[in-house]
């Protein structure tokens, strides 16, 4: 084991909240580093829609979210249950904007890297080091499977769903995971001057009769991201599914298998992979069924922030938002509370900051958007549960997403 360089900011993964991390405190002039287990941020794909918020200016640049975006910002559109009823157009949310995940990524790595932060790429972090169960830094492997270590007065756990750091601190992400399937694809069959909205498909549980009979309920979508190219997936809901006696919780393969029929056979979703290519196609977890207790961690120095805590929208579709601005949140709260560049991490300090953070205008947000789509799900997918059913109540559904988005 080699010896031990110090940061202020240690961050866990470069996706969008780490990034958003490391970007700001390194304008608040810290010491800052970064590791990622990939070869680059942000190796996998996630969100590519996002819509306009202040502190993208902030963070990207005065108008650059508007400037990569190839299509006009547009609103939801939802579809019922087999596509029997009437579309609803859901406005009550600012429109979204497409993009392409490389681009947003690499512009803010280059944002970082001018900032002078320190990316250590093929670094895969392994665990926290923990003295009286405050965290003062991780130990990580590179590329050649050595292990190295890294202390600091704080580590960001910025590394998703999976987080090494949630795990170690015995998180437990089974209440808070939903499976998702992503899929990128070109030459769909699209015309984007008909369709440029986002596209939401409810499937009851009960709907798919004679392929999954007991399959949970979900919501497959298609976004339009420009010309012929879309982003198209299908999560699962499962904030009710687990206590649904008339679900059972499908193994991988069986949702890869739904999801190959919704492409060729559901009605009005399947139109748009008529000819088309796919260029990427990917089972994956999104945490959309709740968030985190705790967001720092044991007795301090390490703190959750984005999907690792759960912090997506409940609806799923604004985590790349949400997430930046919790570690922007975060480091502002922490950046305030160094002294003389150190921060300790005594009772009185952990109390002040989460006393802090629960006050924040997004963590309520986050909170209340969990508790109306906890509700409003119970209600479409729990109460009314079967396709046949969703598509009678169809107006009443779509008054209720307005409330609850
Ligand atoms: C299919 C899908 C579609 C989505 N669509 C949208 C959308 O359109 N709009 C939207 O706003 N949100 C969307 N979301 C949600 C959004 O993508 C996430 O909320 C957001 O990416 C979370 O950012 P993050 O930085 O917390 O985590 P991530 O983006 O997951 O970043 C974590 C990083 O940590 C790295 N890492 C993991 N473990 C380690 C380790 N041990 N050591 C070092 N590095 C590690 C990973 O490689 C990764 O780069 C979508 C999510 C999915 C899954």
């Amino acid at each position: 084991m080699k010896s031990s360089d110090f940061y202020n900011y240690i961050i866990v993964g470069a996706g969008t909240a780490g990034l958003t991390a490391a970007i700001v405190a390194a304008r608040k002039g810290h010491s800052v580093v970064v590791l990622e287990k990939g070869a680059m941020a942000g190796p996998k794909p996630r969100g590519e829609s996002m819509a306009h918020y202040p502190l993208l200016d902030d963070i990207l640049g005065e108008g650059y979210l508007q400037s990569i975006a190839e299509v006009k910002p547009s609103y939801r559109v939802y579809h019922s249950p087999g596509d029997i009823k009437p579309v609803g157009n859901v406005d009550v949310h600012t429109p979204y904007y497409f993009f392409e995940w490389r681009t947003l990524i690499d512009h803010m790595v280059n944002i970082a890297q001018t900032l002078g932060v320190t990316f250590l790429f093929n670094s895969e972090v392994r665990e926290p080091i923990r003295e009286s169960n405050v965290c003062k830094g991780v130990t990580y492997q590179n590329i050649s499977g050595e292990t190295h270590t890294l202390s600091g007065n704080v580590v960001l756990a910025c590394d998703g769903y999976a987080s090494i750091f949630g795990q170690h601190y015995h998180v437990d992400y089974s209440k808070i995971h939903c499976p998702i399937v992503k899929f990128l694809g070109k030459d769909a069959n699209i015309d984007i001057e008909k369709v440029s909205s986002p596209q939401f498909y409810f499937i009851g549980n009960g709907d798919l009769v004679d392929l999954a009979p007991n399959f949970p309920p979900a919501v497959a979508y298609v976004f339009p991201i420009g010309g012929k190219n879309i982003e198209a997936g299908m999560m699962l809901r499962m904030t009710k599914a687990f206590s649904m006696k008339s679900v059972t919780i499908p193994t991988d393969e069986e949702i890869m298998e739904v999801w190959g029929n919704l492409k060729s056979l559901y009605p009005g979703f399947s139109e748009f992979f008529k000819g088309i290519h796919p260029e990427y196609e990917a089972l994956t977890v999104m945490p959309n069924a709740g968030m985190v207790e705790n967001f720092i961690l044991g007795e301090g120095g390490a703190i959750l922030i984005g999907d690792s805590a759960g912090f997506v929208d409940a609806n799923g579709s604004s985590g790349l938002y949400f997430g930046m601005k919790m570690a922007e949140v975060w480091v502002n709260l922490l950046s305030e509370m160094f002294v003389e560049n150190q921060l300790e991490w005594t009772l009185k300090n952990r109390k002040y900051l989460t006393k802090q953070f629960n006050k924040t205008e997004v963590y309520k947000t986050i909170k209340t958007s969990y508790k109306l789509i906890g509700l409003f799900e119970w209600v479409i997918f729990q109460k009314l549960r079967t396709a046949k059913r969703i598509n009678r109540f169809w107006k009443v559904i779509i008054w209720l997403l307005k409330v609850a988005s």
